[in-house]
């Protein structure tokens, strides 16, 4: 089983490598494809461009085992529709189970995201969530969670797509905006993304 960790990474730190681990060791995914999007449709566009955000999480997984940087959305450009990610990968990974992983926010949203109910045509749905959480959903999203919710990690290894998990991960209060504004005020980040990371931020004056 595979794991598809996508978002803008802008940068990416360690609330995302933190959550990342944890979903790959209680799922015993094989790996973790992080995909830094082009061009999100449903937000501002990143600030830095894309390539620079491919570097850093490149820099970023290089000593975990098991977590790789898929370019793909990079390559395609144009806005990234994870329907044609998860598409083209389904591809490249004919015999395996792919898992869609993404934090409660982003599931949330769902309903806006181009041809959605496809998305489970083609992969399971991870939803990292906070702990002891009572999850209140969107009609919409309400019917799809009582349709498609498993309730083991175990199960999403008995069907090859379709199914939703909701996983407990340990809440890191950080997030990119936040580390771009600190940058942009001169305060420094370090210690909320990697070392190697917060280094080519500050080799390129990236932020400022
Ligand atoms: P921004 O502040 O720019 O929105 P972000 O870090 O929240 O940045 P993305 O890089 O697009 O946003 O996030 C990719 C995925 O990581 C999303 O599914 C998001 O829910 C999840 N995520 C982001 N930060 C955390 C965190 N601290 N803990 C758990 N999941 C996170």
């Amino acid at each position: 089983m595979i794991g598809v960790y996508g978002g803008t990474f802008d940068p990416v730190h360690v609330g995302h490598l933190r959550t990342a681990l944890e979903i790959k060791e209680v799922l015993q995914l094989e790996k973790i494809l992080f995909v830094p999007c082009a061009q999100p449709p449903h937000r501002k566009a990143p600030v830095i461009c894309p390539e620079s955000r491919a570097r850093m999480l490149e820099l970023a997984v290089r000593t975990q085992p098991g977590f790789h940087v898929e370019r793909l959305e990079i390559e395609r450009e144009g806005y990234s529709y994870t329907v044609d990610t998860l598409a083209s990968l389904r591809k490249q990974y004919e015999d395996k189970i792919l898992c869609l992983i993404l934090g409660m926010d982003a599931f949330l949203g769902l309903p806006q995201w181009n041809r959605w109910q496809s998305l489970f045509d083609l992969s399971h749905l991870v939803v990292m969530c906070r702990p002891g959480t009572r999850k209140m959903f969107p009609e919409q999203l309400e019917r799809v969670v009582d349709q498609r919710q498993t309730l083991t990690a175990a199960t999403l290894r008995t069907r090859r797509n379709g199914s939703i998990f909701f996983q407990q991960v340990t809440q890191l209060d950080i997030s990119a905006t936040e580390i771009r504004n600190s940058i942009k005020q001169g305060y420094s980040p370090r210690f909320l993304l990697p070392e190697n990371v917060w280094a080519m931020i500050q080799e390129l004056k990236l932020y400022q």
